[in-house]
């Protein structure tokens, strides 16, 4: 991690470490670093941001920045960072920058860079972009070489990019009836009105983009959606779906109001993708589910599996020419659209699986290769990772491990990880097996690991 950046964009509370000064100065920083490589080229920026309170006061600032140092932009205004990632490509920019804090809470507000592809922007030219930051090494131009700034909706192009890769004709026949959960972030804009034009019966919710985010956390977990899940059933809806602030995510309710875990819908789209291309590369994260390893074997598939975070996912799938990616938190990656999780795809995806399979969303899920997951977490003190490379040395004597990220001990039918949090003084264990027994032995195995490591 660099001395700014985290694992992607800078993140913090607005006014306190988030300010307009701040994203001025990233705004030139930004701009020098691109000047610095390419000084003879006129060169372009989208930025957009999501709908917090704090957003366009940060906006405002980081285009001046980026104007100061004789860089052009395109405001985009408010989007989900997917459809800004997608403007990079769509309007061929040198870069771009997302204002959002994803789903944490309002007070919240965070930057992230944006390579011309639209992917995370190396962590290389992050460190240079933090060299320029902190040596003031900005590169202000001539009164006569300010940058120009233009405004342009990417919200359309999107809307209709995503249209133009499902078959619309099969989900107008079905005409699901699918409710929206918002979050009031920046998916209010795009997702009621894209299911509207895939041709479903739309009900949606907290869907006025609003930066307090009034109805509920933006954060999709199961604990935030339970009144939205009971809405769902109540209405007698086909499924519902919901996002977080910035509408890279979606997560999924079936008609009985249960909520399903993003490995899952992960899944449905791999299998339809596979049988679409008859094979292709898979990229996930060990700790996903190996629901996607089945499915890979059933239908002609690989599976390359990284470290934790969809940055590193979606560099994967770029490196190895990937057909599509994700994690077990919703929101899949489609490469060949936007290098990045996003939400509007994914619920295009699966609204399409859904309208072409003729059954009901919870019977689609049903036939999903059967695997039961548990998670739970422990408090430590002391240096985390330490301690997990310690329950790696442990595990090492008695079973076969992976140890891409944190320590993954591999049975014949299931699985458990030890990984440290990157952000909190917890350890988190995950296990997964065919049988709730077996799951709950290997979970078991991991918790007596981790303690035998902490006495050690
Ligand atoms: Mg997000």
């Amino acid at each position: 991690m660099g001395r700014l950046f985290g694992t992607f964009g800078v993140r913090g509370i607005v006014n306190e470490n988030i300010t307009s000064e701040f994203a001025l100065k990233i705004g030139m920083a930004f701009g020098t670093l691109l000047k610095k490589e390419q000084p003879n080229k006129e060169l372009w920026v989208v930025v957009g941001r999501d709908t917090r309170v704090s957003g366009e006061m940060l906006e405002n600032a980081l285009i001046s920045g980026l104007l100061s140092v004789g860089v052009n932009v395109i405001k985009v205004g408010i989007a989900p960072t997917p459809a800004i990632q997608f403007a990079c490509r769509y309007f061929k920019t040198d870069g771009g920058v997302s204002i959002t804090a994803s789903h944490n809470p309002p007070e919240y507000n965070g930057i992230k860079l944006l390579e011309a592809n639209g992917l995370g922007l190396k962590k290389e030219r992050e460190a240079v972009v933090e060299d320029i930051y902190f040596n003031e090494d900005f590169e202000r131009v001539k009164w006569n070489e300010i940058g120009r700034l233009e405004e342009r909706d990417i919200i359309r192009p999107y809307i209709d990019t995503i249209k133009s890769r499902v078959d619309v004709d099969v989900i107008k026949r079905r005409k699901p009836f699918v409710v929206v959960d918002a979050s009031n972030g920046a998916g209010s804009l795009t997702l009621p009105y894209l299911l509207e034009e895939l041709g479903c019966k739309v009900v949606s919710i907290n869907a006025h983009p609003d930066g307090h985010f009034p109805a509920r956390n933006p954060e999709p977990n199961e604990e935030n959606l339970r009144g939205f899940m009971k809405i769902v059933k109540a209405l007698g809806a086909d499924l519902g779906v919901a996002q977080d602030g910035d509408a890279d995510r979606s997560v999924f309710i079936d008609e009985k109001g249960n909520f399903i875990q993003g490995d899952k819908t992960f899944a449905l789209v791999v299998k339809a993708m596979l049988e679409e291309n008859k094979g292709g590369l898979i990229v996930t994260t060990i700790a996903t589910s190996h629901i996607i390893d089945e499915i890979a074997k059933q239908y002609n598939g690989k599976v390359l599996k990284t470290k934790v975070g969809d940055l590193i996912v979606s560099r994967a799938l770029l490196e190895h020419n990937g057909l599509v990616g994700g994690e077990e938190n919703g929101g899949v990656i489609f490469p060949d659209f936007v290098l990045g999780r996003d939400g509007a795809m994914t619920t295009a995806k699966i609204i399409e699986i859904f309208a072409k399979s003729g059954k009901k969303f919870s019977e689609l899920l049903e036939e999903l290769p059967k695997f039961y997951q548990l998670k739970t977490k422990r408090h430590v003190k002391g240096d985390r990772k330490a301690i997990v490379a310690k329950v790696a040395e442990l595990a090492a004597e008695r079973y076969e491990i992976d140890t891409t990220d944190g320590t993954k001990i591999l049975f014949e039918d299931g699985w458990v990880l030890v990984r440290a949090s990157g952000t909190e003084p917890i350890i988190r264990i995950f296990a997964e097996a065919r049988s709730e027994e077996k799951s709950k032995e290997y979970l078991n195995l991991g918790l007596s690991l981790l303690d035998e490591a902490l006495k050690s």
